[in-house]
């Protein structure tokens, strides 16, 4: 960590480094390196600023993200507008979206991946030379932007040279363990650096959470181990912010097969990109099983119905003997393969398998938590002064996401929340006592747990939770089993009061605090899940198979004044006018016009 403006400061008995900064950015994926992009156009001096991120200069999740960005450009279909974006998104998030944040999505869609494109992202172009853009599933029209299959990566690269060339500080391999707020307001933060295992406290005026989502704490997932753990919606919630549909996890239904690739791939995504390309599921009679599931829209019906297709032909017998099935794009030559999906034609080709020769094998995997911190329209938690976005804010996908909606979400919140925390800075009310009072007490508690010799290792109680998510909340859940995970749940908080942890610079520290985390996330998901009595979107329940029209609310949790988790449900808001014509419409692409 190398930061300029620092000081050193000593509690009771704790030494740590205290930093003094306006705004502190906790994430350096794109929402947080947007976010840090339009304060400084907002005009908030950089110096006054830090993002930080858990990892290494340009190594967020974000990276990962394959297939595209979506926004109405309307660059083959110019009937497209954002009015017909939002009506798709509200449509596949069965309407517990919130719809004015759709719209701040949607809206500024167009002249964001504009922006991108000005300033350098390398996105795939079409003949006419603007971006190009390809089917999505759930979607009326090609609306996907995409720089080949390494989306993310190119447009993080292209945000990190936007904040570099703004002179913005980043501080890499610092993990924050505990936000600091009281009576509503945020005091800063506090964590350690990762690489010399020092404490340090952030005195800050405004603390945004940017620090991604939580779906690497299910058995199988899409997301790299160490990313994804929970860290932002556990943050806001022990911090006292509102947490909000949880239970809403998008299982994607084509991850690659462990027992056909190896472990270390199990999981791992296929991008939607191969079935917007062209891509057909079969089962292992050869049978394009979508015909029956879903004979207008096929594979590119929304990530909710083709990956309960793909999870009932394997659970009913007609899987391969890998247990996935087959995703094929053979019929298309491998000079196309290589162009539009380069990322995928390597990665099989590097372990055998040539895809413009043969299918490859999926399965479902846990991909995306829609649920998280509730924000408003600003970004905007509960506490003053503590803001949330990305994949770490909830409201914009409802029940099940839209492929190509979350790095749009990232880039479009950023804007907006970069503006609003600009226009509210400085927020006041900062309490420095308070802040160092909390960071002694809770550096006493990361102490206390340091070279400690307990019975049980924090990632072994890391992977009993995610298969006890994977087993009892995974692609089809029930009441009983949900019960039962509450139950195993307990159990594993009870062992985690007993672990065995090195020092702060070791791998067994970083897992006990993501195992604090995980815990408080795994509650809110089985929690909200028990109360969510009928089937909606990614929440699928055997019990209960229908929607229930009594029950397109929002499920928040919040700690109560004993610490206990409580539950409440809260009103959705209705669309605009604009947004409830365009879903009048009815928009919906038939797939067999592709054909
Ligand atoms: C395999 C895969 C493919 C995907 N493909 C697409 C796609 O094609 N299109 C699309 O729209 N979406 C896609 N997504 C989803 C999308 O990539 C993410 O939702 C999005 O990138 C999230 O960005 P973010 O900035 O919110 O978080 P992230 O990129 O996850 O960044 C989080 C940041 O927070 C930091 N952090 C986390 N915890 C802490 C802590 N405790 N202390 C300090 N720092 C912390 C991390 O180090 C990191 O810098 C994909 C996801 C996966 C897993």
């Amino acid at each position: 960590m190398s930061i300029d403006n620092e000081a050193t400061s000593s509690g009771d008995g704790q030494e740590y480094e205290t930093i003094d900064q306006k705004v502190l950015i906790v994430g350096a994926g794109a929402a947080g390196a947007r976010t840090a992009i339009e304060l400084v156009d907002q005009g908030v001096n950089p110096e006054d600023m830090l993002v930080i991120g858990k990892r290494g200069h340009g190594d967020a999740h974000t990276t990962w993200a394959r297939g595209g960005i979506n926004g109405a450009l309307g660059t083959h279909d110019p009937e497209d507008d954002w009015t017909i974006h939002a009506a798709d998104t509200l449509n596949e998030g069965h309407f517990v979206n919130d719809p004015e944040k759709v719209e701040t999505v949607t809206q500024r869609m167009p002249d964001q991946l504009q922006q991108l494109d000005d300033w350098g992202m390398p996105f795939s172009r079409a003949d006419s030379g603007e971006p190009d853009q390809r089917y999505f599933g759930g979607q009326s029209f090609r609306r996907t932007a995409f720089a080949g299959d390494h989306t993310g990566e190119s447009m993080l690269n292209t945000l990190i040279d936007q904040a570099q060339d703004r002179s913005i500080p980043y501080s890499e391999n610092v993990f924050i363990t505990r936000l600091i707020a009281d009576d509503g307001r945020i005091h800063g933060a506090a964590g350690y650096d990762m690489d010399a295992g020092e404490f340090v406290v952030f005195d800050s005026d405004a603390v945004l959470l940017a620090a991604g989502g939580y779906t690497s704490i299910f058995h199988r997932h899409s997301s790299r181990d160490d990313e994804n753990t929970g860290d932002g919606p556990a943050l806001a919630y022990q911090a006292g912010a509102r947490l909000m549909d949880m239970e809403f996890v998008q299982f994607h239904p084509t991850g690659m097969v462990g027992d056909r690739y190896g472990d270390d791939w199990d999981g791992r995504l296929v991008t939607e990109a191969v079935r917007g390309e062209g891509g057909h599921l079969y089962n292992a009679d050869g049978e394009r099983f979508m015909e029956r599931y879903s004979p207008d829209q096929m594979e590119l019906d929304a990530r909710d119905v083709v990956a309960r297709a793909n999870a009932q032909e394997i659970s009913e017998g007609r899987g391969t003997d890998d247990g996935g099935v087959y995703l094929d794009i053979s019929h298309r030559d491998a000079e196309f393969i290589e162009e539009r999906l380069p990322r995928m034609y390597q990665r099989f080709g590097d372990l055998g398998v040539d895809m413009a020769e043969e299918p490859v094998e999926v399965a479902p995997t846990a991909h995306y938590g829609m649920g998280g911190v509730v924000v408003d329209k600003d970004g905007q938690t509960d506490i003053q002064g503590l803001y949330a976005i990305g994949e770490t804010m909830a409201g914009v996908h409802g029940a099940n996401r839209l492929g190509g909606n979350s790095l749009a979400e990232t880039i479009a919140f950023g804007e907006a929340t970069g503006e609003a925390m600009a226009e509210h800075l400085p927020v006041g009310g900062r309490d420095s006592e308070f802040l160092h009072d909390r960071a002694d007490s809770h550096f006493g508690d990361l102490s206390r747990i340091v070279d400690t010799d307990g019975q049980h290792d924090p990632e072994d109680l890391l992977d009993e939770l995610r298969a006890t998510l994977w087993t009892h909340a995974g692609i089809l859940r029930d009441g009983d089993s949900l019960s039962e995970g509450l139950t195993e749940l307990a159990q594993i908080r009870e062992k985690a009061s007993d672990i065995e942890v090195g020092g702060p610079t070791s791998r067994s520290f970083e897992f006990a605090m993501n195992l604090g985390f995980a815990l408080d996330v795994a509650e809110s998901i089985l929690k909200g899940a028990v109360k969510r009595t009928e089937s909606r979107g990614a929440h699928a329940r055997t019990d209960y198979p229908d929607a229930d029209p009594d029950l397109r609310v929002n499920i928040t949790a919040q700690q109560d004044s004993v610490g206990g988790m409580g539950l409440k449900t809260e009103p959705v808001e209705e669309p605009s006018k604009a947004v409830q014509d365009a879903l009048d419409e009815g928009h919906e692409l038939d797939y067999h016009h592709l054909e």
